[in-house]
């Protein structure tokens, strides 16, 4: 079991409807087991081209996992594609139609409906994983030595299936072993003298640990890749290994669970026991939200203010008429007095602010889109900055300097 391949059904996710985000599920928990993902196919409800893909595939790829088509509705037709490509009959399965009819019973469906029925119609020659999430089973499919998964298209029902049956399966007939990975965090050291720092510690990393360094800005992520066939003691594994190395580089280090940033400030700031507030213009409360995305924010985040009215920033945000009439709104004095204002509003460690020209047209003092001045302020300290990204749709723009905020911070 080496190569995996891919096949996204649905007529809506090539339309542009739908975000294949199936693919990224599945791709990133079979890495975890060590199986490479080599090509991934989106492709439409058609019964021909279903069966074309699946032959393309099978030259392809050992595994191959199908998502979408599974439903009751004529549009879905992937099982019917099954069928024909497995020269196989479509025929009531008992258990699945059993599993069923607890499944809608338990919703307070007692009436099942031949459409209902239908979903436990499955070819005859596959293994059924029951769907605790929904009513179309995944159904298993084997051809020399090659296995063939068909999955519904709901992600919260690929989710379970993948996680809880489908990877414990595979680990089993295949006697795959687990890879865990964590991500360490590491600022103000650079790479070659965290190297010098760390050297006695990586030398006596235990052989089912690897190392790597992947510097991002100024950050130096340390990645431990640990493998081995149980899950739970790869991971506390890499925690003692991760405990055994903190004492070395203590006060460079940021975040030792996560890696996306909003999660890094989070682990950051509740360690350090800082709190922090935003004043927001341009970006609309895009900073706050991504800071609140985070369970547990409540921890260190005060609040926050979207002032997006000139004389709201001076009414809520005490920023001076006299500094607005001088500079202009957009002005890195404006950001400044926002972020000094906020910080007194909430009595925070840390405020952030932005003010900038999120278009459509230009700024009231012609300041062209994607203009964008934003404050640190920590303590007393303070630094401000221009971004300016006027190829950016408003969404990615609000996204991208809220996100870049973030990263300044940590
Ligand atoms: P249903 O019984 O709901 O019809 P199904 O197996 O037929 O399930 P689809 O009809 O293909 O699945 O998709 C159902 C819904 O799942 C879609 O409306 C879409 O929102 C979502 N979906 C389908 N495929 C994907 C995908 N690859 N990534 C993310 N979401 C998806
Ligand atoms: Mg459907």
């Amino acid at each position: 079991m080496e190569k995996a391949v891919l096949i996204t059904i649905g007529d809506e996710i090539l339309s542009g409807n739908t975000i294949d985000t199936n693919s990224n599920f599945i791709a990133s928990e079979l890495k975890n087991i060590g199986i490479k993902v080599s090509q991934i196919f989106t492709i439409s409800d058609e019964i021909e081209t279903i069966k074309n893909t699946l032959a393309i595939a099978f030259e392809l790829g050992d595994l191959i996992i199908t998502t979408g088509g599974l439903g009751p509705t004529r549009d879905d037709k992937t099982k019917k594609a099954l069928a024909e490509f497995f020269d196989d009959e479509i025929a009531l399965d008992e258990v699945t139609f059993n599993h069923l009819k607890v499944y809608m019973e338990r919703r307070g469906r007692q009436d099942i409906l031949e459409r209902n029925k239908e979903q436990a119609f499955v070819p005859t020659k596959s293994v059924v994983f029951q769907n605790h999430y929904g009513t179309a089973p995944c159904m298993m499919m084997e051809q020399n030595g090659k296995l063939c998964y068909s999955l519904p298209g709901v992600p919260y029902e690929v989710k379970p299936l993948i996680k809880d049956q489908i990877v414990p399966y595979l680990q089993e007939k295949f006697n795959l072993n687990y890879i865990h990975s964590r991500i360490v965090s590491v600022v103000g050291i650079p790479e070659s003298i965290l190297a010098d720092t760390i050297e006695n510690w990586e030398l006596a990393l235990p052989e089912n640990i690897a190392l790597s360094y992947l510097p991002v800005g100024t950050r130096v992520k340390l990645r431990l890749t640990a493998s081995g066939d149980n899950e739970d003691l790869l991971k506390q594994q890499t925690e003692e290994e991760i405990q055994k190395l903190l004492p070395f580089i203590k006060d460079h280090v940021i975040a030792t669970s996560e890696d996306k940033i909003e999660n890094i400030l989070a682990e950051m700031l509740t360690d350090r026991k800082l709190t922090i507030s935003t004043a927001e213009s341009c970006t609309g409360g895009g900073l706050a939200k991504m800071i609140t995305s985070v369970s547990g924010s409540s921890r260190y985040f005060l609040g926050g203010v979207v002032a997006y009215a000139t004389e709201k920033k001076v009414k809520i945000l005490n920023v001076s008429q006299e500094t607005i009439d001088q500079y202009t709104v957009v002005s890195e004095e404006v950001a400044q007095e926002m972020a000094e204002g906020v910080q007194k509003l909430f009595d925070s460690h840390i405020s952030l602010s932005t003010t900038g020209v999120a278009g459509p047209g230009k700024g009231e003092d012609g300041k062209e889109v994607g203009t964008v001045f934003y404050t640190i302020r920590i303590n007393d300290q303070e630094v401000t900055s221009k971004l300016y990204m006027p190829h950016l749709e408003r969404v990615d723009f609000m996204d991208f300097v809220s996100q870049k905020i973030i990263q300044d911070v940590v």
